[in-house]
């Protein structure tokens, strides 16, 4: 669609407590340079704002604004939104599906598979104890890596697995045909795929379906030593589980950049974890540089009567 078509009508709020405001204004503005951007701090007249672009804002907050028209989910997961008491209704609801937001995540993840497929844990720890402890590679294809959730960032991270000569598998809620990946779909084929995973990797949304998906007895399906990557929801898996079986060297070892509770609270046994490895839930971000294109695109869309794209089904929960 061309930005000339139409000038949206109303403004735009921005909420973010993570997103640096002046970055996306500059990318929106650029774009749409007639259409008033405004941060939820400086919103006067909440009746005028008919676009909101927000990350987890605080409750109540769609509901002060009676003529919205969209609201942009400023990520890829809408747990966060889609169970809200405060979505006004018929107000489409859309996410960020940004090429460079799944290069991002697919670049954490190939670090952290690879990382365990080469054993650099092992060796870091000999590194420690001033070893010169020499294991023989295995060969890529000897590696079986299982992708749960194959997406707009799954699919993606699968294809660059698999172009690392990994065995990679898929699995999904609907059949999905991704070259060189073994593809799963559906309930009944999740333990045969996670029974061949050396590395398991989550990239699943949270739904009423995926909550605690990877319980105690999922997690035991797992080949003995298998290492678990978790990039998706903490509450997809039974972190407790998850963490007896870390110690109990069921899973050998783990990657993991969400947790049930964020922050991971101080005094949780897996901060101390030599086989565990913590990131602060940052392995991909919305890139405004890329992303604003889509989101002017359908402001515009909206504006001109049309329905978005990208609108996340609020009855499936993604
Ligand atoms: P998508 O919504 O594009 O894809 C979800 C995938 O999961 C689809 O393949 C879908 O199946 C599958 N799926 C959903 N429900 C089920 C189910 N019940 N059983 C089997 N498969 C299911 O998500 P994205 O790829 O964009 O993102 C995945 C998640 O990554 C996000 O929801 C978010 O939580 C997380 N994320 C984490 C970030 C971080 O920094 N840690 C950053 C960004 C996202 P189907 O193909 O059949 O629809």
């Amino acid at each position: 669609m061309c930005e000339d078509d139409v000038t949206p009508s109303g403004a735009l709020v921005f909420y973010s407590e993570f997103d640096d405001f002046a970055t996306w204004r500059r990318a929106l503005q650029a774009r749409l340079p007639a259409l008033r951007i405004l941060h939820s701090s400086e919103v006067g007249d909440p009746a005028g704002i008919h676009y909101a672009l927000a990350w987890k804002p605080p409750a109540g907050f769609f509901a002060r604004m009676p003529n919205l028209r969209l609201i942009i989910n400023l990520g890829a997961g809408v747990d966060s939104l889609v169970g809200r008491d405060d979505l006004p209704a018929g107000v489409p609801v859309t996410r960020i599906t940004d090429p460079e937001m799944a290069r991002m995540m697919a670049g954490y993840v190939l670090f952290a598979t690879l990382r365990h497929a080469r054993d650099i844990p092992w060796f870091e720890q000999a590194q420690r104890r001033g070893q010169w402890a020499y294991r023989h590679p295995r060969a890529p294809a000897d590696t079986r890596v299982a992708v749960l959730g194959l997406g707009e960032l799954g699919a993606y991270a699968a294809r660059e697995l698999q172009r690392q000569g990994l065995t990679v598998l898929g699995w999904s809620r609907s059949p999905r045909d991704i070259e060189g990946v073994q593809c799963h779909a559906g309930m009944e084929t999740l333990d045969s795929v996670i029974a061949q995973a050396d590395i398991l990797v989550v990239m699943l949304p949270l739904t009423t379906q995926t909550r605690g998906l990877l319980d105690r007895q999922r997690l035991m399906r797992l080949p003995r030593g298998a290492a678990l990557v978790n990039v998706a929801r903490g509450a997809l898996v039974d972190q407790a589980a998850m963490t007896d079986l870390l110690q109990s060297g069921h899973l050998g070892a783990a990657t993991l950049d969400v947790f049930e509770r964020e922050p991971l609270p101080a005094d949780d046994p897996l901060w101390r974890m030599d086989n565990v490895l913590i990131t602060p839930h940052l392995a991909s971000v919305a890139i405004p540089a890329s992303a604003a294109a889509q989101i002017a695109d359908n402001i515009l869309r909206v504006s001109g009567g049309q329905a978005p794209l990208r609108q996340v089904d609020a009855g499936r929960g993604y």
